[in-house]
């Protein structure tokens, strides 16, 4: 007899998803009460400090070094010395072999930075165990068997490194942006200034010890703290190469900034991704990767779908479906390892959301979001749908860089096309469909730098990534990511 049929009739039955609380243990991780500035393999005390907190809560975290223009010109004076007395000069084996290092220290420590990653920038422990650690590992492995191979990556070229590289970088990803940008850069013998994000420090923070773990020579790595401020000193520094991933507003300063000046950019910047979705694909799976597209990491994703086509004979059924699906979403604690969507980033963050969700109900677009409960402190906003809304709305046309779909429709894949073209944007797509031919026809017109086929939001370090017109320049991943950290003889 099987257990349903021995269950007694008094038994009760399970009547919804209700799932037990299951968080992940904070104690695996120690916080200092204050940091320092890690330059040249020491620890600086700086002049001015701020507290970062836990946007789930908004608990005091650590006090975080504010670096001013004084301690950014002696970290990359500490970069220049390393670059010129040592790094770029070291055998490229060697150099792998500082790589390889790094990678096997990040997975052996993965859960103590996936729990830091959680508690300071709010994402799920479930995003940040099983995506963020994994690929920030994956970089370094990666990049740590080009090392000595650039002069098959780039055949009678003679490849040799910029010098030192100045690192901006948000806060959405805040582990894995780190490793996008420090593995290809120190792989092609450069050394760098790495500067994370206001309010998501402590991973980079913690990195440094995995620096030291890994016996980097000093000034190889080097990592000031700071708001925009402390990014902006950077660009003005002595750098070689900045590379920045953040708002296309901050990306077209920095432009500004640099030009004429000889130094070397790239820009990862905003994006409005259309996610465009046939009748004749498989509508479950793609509602699976609507979902994916969206509400991962809340939507603070620059290559988030949060521009939903959806072609007109099957747009009623998708909008069930995604509606039902969206009941099943659990909202709360990021330490939860059941949580789908965690807290919003800062306060500053949710301001911008609130601001634009607002202007899509004034412009006349329906809104939906889902019954869920709301922490009390903290961050939050439930995951939200809106449908009827015109191409001309804010919510169709800005990034809201929040969990918050914009759903359109079309009839021709030409339309299809025209609509998902039609933003200053051009980062990414996703087209749902049975067809091949179809999908190469819409990757061939779509004018994005990466586009998903039956899928959504799936990052490999060999596969390049990055973007047209305001979405930035320059690639990031593969063996394209090298060239921004080398000049050719
Ligand atoms: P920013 O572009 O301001 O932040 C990105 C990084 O640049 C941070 O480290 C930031 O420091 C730094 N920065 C800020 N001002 C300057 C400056 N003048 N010169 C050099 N560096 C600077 O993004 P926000 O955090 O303000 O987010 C605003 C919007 O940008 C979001 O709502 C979203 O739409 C978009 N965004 C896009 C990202 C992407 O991956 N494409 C990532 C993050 C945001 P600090 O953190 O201290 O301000």
């Amino acid at each position: 007899m099987t257990d349903v049929e021995k269950r007694p009739s008094r038994a009760p039955v399970p009547s919804g998803w209700e799932y037990a609380p299951a968080p992940e243990a904070r104690d695996i991780v120690h916080i200092d009460e204050r940091y320092g500035l890690y330059v040249g393999g020491e620890w600086l005390e700086a002049k001015e400090h701020y507290t970062t907190i836990s946007p789930s809560s908004e608990e005091p975290l650590a006090e975080i070094a504010q670096a001013g223009p004084e301690e950014v010109a002696t970290a990359v004076a500490a970069a220049r010395e390393a670059a010129e007395n040592g790094w770029a000069e070291i055998s490229p084996s060697e150099r792998a072999k500082y790589l390889f290092r790094i990678a096997r220290i990040l997975q052996e420590r993965s859960r103590e930075f996936a729990v830091l990653e959680s508690l300071n920038g709010g994402k799920p422990i479930r995003e940040s165990r099983d995506v963020d650690l994994p690929l920030a590992a994956a970089h370094f492995f990666y990049y740590a068997g080009w090392a000595d191979k650039l002069e098959y990556a780039f055949p009678n070229r003679r490849p040799r490194p910029v010098g030192v590289a100045g690192q901006i970088i948000p806060w959405n990803f805040p582990l894995l942006m780190l490793a996008w940008k420090i593995a290809p850069a120190l792989a092609a013998g450069n050394t760098v200034v790495l500067k994370p994000a206001e309010t998501t420090p402590l991973t980079a923070l913690l990195f440094c010890d995995v620096v030291r773990q890994a016996e980097l020579p000093s000034g190889v790595v080097n990592i000031v703290t700071g708001d925009g401020r402390t990014g902006a000193e950077l660009v003005r520094s002595e750098v070689d190469k900045i590379a920045f991933t953040g708002s296309t507003e901050v990306g077209k300063a920095i432009q500004r900034e640099l030009a004429g000046t000889g130094k070397r950019l790239t820009l990862e910047l905003g994006g409005k991704a259309a996610n465009i979705i046939f009748d004749d694909c498989a509508l479950d799976q793609a509602i699976e990767g609507i979902v994916n597209g969206i509400y991962f990491n809340q939507g603070h994703v620059c290559c988030a779908g949060s521009r939903l086509l959806v072609q007109e004979s099957i747009y009623e059924q998708a909008v069930a479906k995604l509606k039902r699906r969206l009941k099943t979403l659990r909202v709360g604690d990021p330490l939860d390892k059941n949580t789908d969507v965690g807290a919003i980033n800062s306060k500053q963050q949710l301001e911008k959301i609130r601001e634009l969700v607002e202007a899509g109900e004034a412009e006349g677009a329906e809104i939906y979001q889902p019954p869920c409960r709301l922490p009390e402190n903290g961050y939050w906003f439930a995951p939200t749908v809106f449908t009827n809304v015109a191409q001309s709305y804010r919510i169709a046309q800005e990034e809201i860089f929040g969990p918050v779909l914009s759903v359109l429709t079309f009839r021709t894949p030409e339309e299809a096309i025209e609509k998902a073209n039609n933003t200053p944007y051009g980062l990414s797509a996703g087209v749902w469909t049975e067809k091949g031919s179809r999908i190469l026809w819409m990757a061939g017109r779509l004018r994005a730098g990466v586009i998903w086929a039956n899928t959504y939001n799936r990052f490999d370090p060999s596969s390049p990534f990055g973007g047209y017109k305001e979405s930035g320049f320059g690639r990031e991943g593969g063996r394209h990511g090298l060239e921004p950290y080398l000049e050719f003889e």
